[in-house]
């Protein structure tokens, strides 16, 4: 059995702790009027989640409380606990037994507990939704309320059935899927008109960023060609320098070469002085002249002195002198002189005197003459002396004349060399000096150049950006004429202008700005795509729940009429009974949002149709109080056999039955329980008779229900 027991405390006039074991198909609680037993019924309502007041005849979560008598106090709570047994995990929890407990306490608030642990009462109302247990209460029929489907409205009749048939699950799953869709299609107007909003900043924003991008382009193919145009003008700069400085400085070199000889030529021209050349052969000339005047001279003295010492000679050669001594003397002499050959001339003089001294010596006259004589010839010697050291004088000028005019003729000659040498040599210099100066101004271009490189490097690093210095670790740039390194300078120029009217300032925050919106918008987009889908799922989900929900209806319906015209046919003992479809047009008005607009609503209900033998009624409310009874009881029946919920309580349902349909009433019980374990509050012997289980409920003096398990015959005393 599914229903195990219910265990109620301060509920009602259940003011202590009471437990029922249903441990049977069939339970019966029977008991005096007032005792409490509807109590019962209802404590099961309120476990179940029931959230109206009313049908547990209440106004508020209070009255459910004990309130108290006069000899035992009221209490602070009431609480009902069913304890299923869930070995068949007809409740779709992991637990052989499942207690689900609810509490109200007097400030009206409401606990719900499931296996002692506190949860929510959608949890609550989830569980035994998936067991068939609807908290609408389909299979729990309260005293007098078994005509309630025969009283309703078509359309209150439909849930009901829905609610038996099992299926409200899917107009719930119905409802919040439209709920859904709602909610979906409330977002997607919402989406919509956010991306209508930021549509025309988000067009602002692409335009900016195409413009951007058109300048990052013109900036990226500047930055290729401003690359090449460097590498190629800082090459070039730096060769021509390289060039200007290796060539001044060997001009520098060449110059200085050029000076340092001019210099040399000059300084030997300033050397070889003319003038001292000729003043020494002048004086040279003179001293020549004289010489040989002057030996001209000596050489008449010693003619005259030749003469007078030979008139000498002659005087003291009449004196008388041995010939004897003189052929002596002659003969000495003679043999001295021999040996004087190789002497030299003064030594010849001085023993040419000697032999005239001894001649003298010999002479013994004549000493004035003699004397004379000898006067005259050391004059004459010395006269002879003198003119041969003219001659030898002489002879040594003339010579040193002689090579003093070669030097001259020499050194002229060498002046002249050099003076040609110095004029070759100014002309170099004038032509090193010229190539120096046109070096000079070629540097000077070159520096020119060099300046601007460098300004426009920095006029289009602050255009570009720094990463322009990368045209550095270019490589493999071919060389071009340097006019089409100009003409490329000229277009740059032009490019430079509209890279300047291009202008990026601020691009990075519009490029984040238009990225931010972008994604914005694609989320949005992605959003609408993801609500569409889900519109479309929830429309499709929708359909299929409808479809199901009118197959499932009508197959329900389809049997349900069956039972219910078997069952009828069986308490009326003929007569046909079944539930038809109608469908009532309500008009609805709903406020849009550019007005109000009516519309129409079809709603499908549900009518009761049956003929009873022998009577021709033609409404419900032709019926009396008994055929009522019975017609509601085949339908509770009808729908009871055909979706049997796990557990049936009937409070008094069989109140109006005569004996005959006790009996039918009994089988119908006996058959039902077979499907649903069945609990009954009942005053029937017949419906007592048919239970496994009797609880008798009896009230005291203090108010207090009490429960006791009873036999057939003692719950029929007990009833009484
Ligand atoms: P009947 O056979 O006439 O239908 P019953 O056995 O079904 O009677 P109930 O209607 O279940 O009786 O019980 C009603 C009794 O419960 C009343 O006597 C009422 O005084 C008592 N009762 C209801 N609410 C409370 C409460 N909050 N505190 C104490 N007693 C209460």
């Amino acid at each position: 059995m599914l229903l195990k027991r219910l265990e109620v405390s301060g509920f009602k006039s259940f003011a202590k702790k009471t437990s029922f074991d249903f441990n049977a198909a069939v339970v019966a609680i029977v008991g005096p009027n007032g005792s409490g037993k509807s109590n019962v019924a209802e404590s099961i309502r309120f476990v179940l989640g029931e959230q109206s007041m009313k049908s547990m005849r209440s106004k508020r979560g209070e009255d459910l409380i004990w309130n108290g008598s006069n000899t035992v106090p009221r209490a602070g709570r009431a609480s009902a606990a069913i304890i299923f047994d869930n070995t068949s995990r007809f409740l779709a929890v992991d637990f052989d037994e499942v207690s689900v407990e609810r509490t109200v306490h007097r400030d009206g608030a409401h606990e719900y507990r499931l296996n002692g642990s506190v949860v929510r009462l959608k949890d609550i109302q989830e569980l035994l939704a998936g067991a068939n247990i609807g908290e609408s209460g389909h299979h729990i029929i309260s005293q007098g309320e078994a005509d309630k489907i025969l009283a309703a409205s078509p359309a209150d009749r439909r849930e009901m059935l829905e609610d038996a048939l099992g299926i409200t699950m899917y107009q719930y799953k119905k409802g919040e899927a439209l709920k859904k869709l709602d909610k979906t299609e409330e977002n997607m107007r919402q989406v919509e008109a956010l991306r209508r909003e930021i549509a025309p900043h988000l067009r602002f924003l692409r335009r900016q960023v195409e413009k951007i991008e058109r300048a990052e382009e013109l900036r990226r193919a500047a930055r290729e060609r401003f690359h090449v145009y460097f590498k190629r003008e800082e090459a070039y700069v730096l060769t021509a320098r390289e060039r200007v400085t290796q060539e001044y400085a060997k001009a520098e070199e060449e110059l200085q070469s050029v000076l340092g000889r001019s210099t040399e030529a000059r300084a030997q021209l300033e050397r070889s002085s003319d003038d001292a050349r000729s003043s020494a052969l002048l004086t040279l000339s003179r001293d020549l002249e004289r010489a040989r005047a002057e030996r001209a001279a000596a050489a008449r003295a010693a003619a005259r002195l030749q003469g007078e010492i030979a008139a000498l000679s002659r005087i003291t050669e009449r004196a008388t002198v041995s010939s004897v001594d003189l052929m002596a003397l002659a003969e000495r002499s003679e043999a001295e002189l021999e040996s004087l050959r190789s002497a030299p001339l003064d030594a010849v003089f001085t023993f040419v005197r000697g032999i005239f001294e001894k001649m003298r010596a010999l002479t013994r006259d004549a000493p004035a003459e003699r004397k004379e004589l000898e006067s005259r010839t050391e004059e004459y010697d010395a006269a002879v002396r003198r003119e041969n050291e003219l001659a030898t004088f002489e002879a040594r000028t003339a010579a040193e004349l002689e090579s003093l005019r070669e030097r001259v003729e020499t050194g002229r000659q060498k002046d002249r060399e050099n003076e040609r040498v110095l004029f070759e040599l100014s002309a170099a210099e004038r032509d090193v000096r010229y190539r120096l100066a046109v070096l000079e101004s070629e540097r000077e271009r070159v520096r020119l150049v060099d300046e601007e490189f460098v300004r426009e490097l920095s006029e289009v690093a602050a255009l570009l950006g720094r990463d322009i210095l990368e045209f550095r670790s270019l490589t493999d740039i071919p060389d071009v004429p340097r006019e089409d390194q100009e003409r490329e300078k000229r277009e740059l120029q032009k490019v430079k202008i509209r890279l300047e009217e291009a202008g990026l300032m601020g691009s990075d925050d519009i490029v984040k700005e238009y990225r931010e919106a972008n994604e914005r918008e694609s989320h949005l987009e992605k959003e609408i795509a993801d609500l569409t889908a889900a519109s479309e799922q929830l429309t499709v989900l929708i359909r299929d729940l409808d479809a199901e929900l009118s197959k499932r209806f009508d197959e329900g319906l389809h049997a349900i009429n069956r039972e219910f015209h078997r069952f009828f046919s069986l308490l009326f003992e003929g007569g046909t009974a079944a539930l038809t479809r109608v469908r009532e047009v309500r008009e609805r008005r709903s406020a849009l949002e550019d007005g109000t607009e009516e519309s129409e609503q079809v709603i499908e209900g549900i009518d009761i149709a049956l003929t009873i033998p022998r009577k021709r009624i033609q409404s419900l409310v032709m019926l009396s109080g008994g055929e009522r009874a019975l017609t509601s009881i085949a339908l509770i029946f009808a729908m009871s056999s055909v979706n049997p919920p796990p557990f049936l309580i009937l409070d008094e349902t069989d109140a109006a039955l005569d004996e005959a349909n006790s009996k039918r009433y009994g089988d119908m019980i006996a058959a039902l329980s077979e499907k649903s374990q069945l609990v009954v509050i009942t005053h029937n012997r017949e419906t007592m008779s048919r239970a496994q289980i009797l609880y008798g409920v009896t009230m005291g003096g203090d108010g207090v229900s009490k429960v006791l398990s009873v036999k057939l015959e003692d719950a029929v005393k007990v009833a009484k």
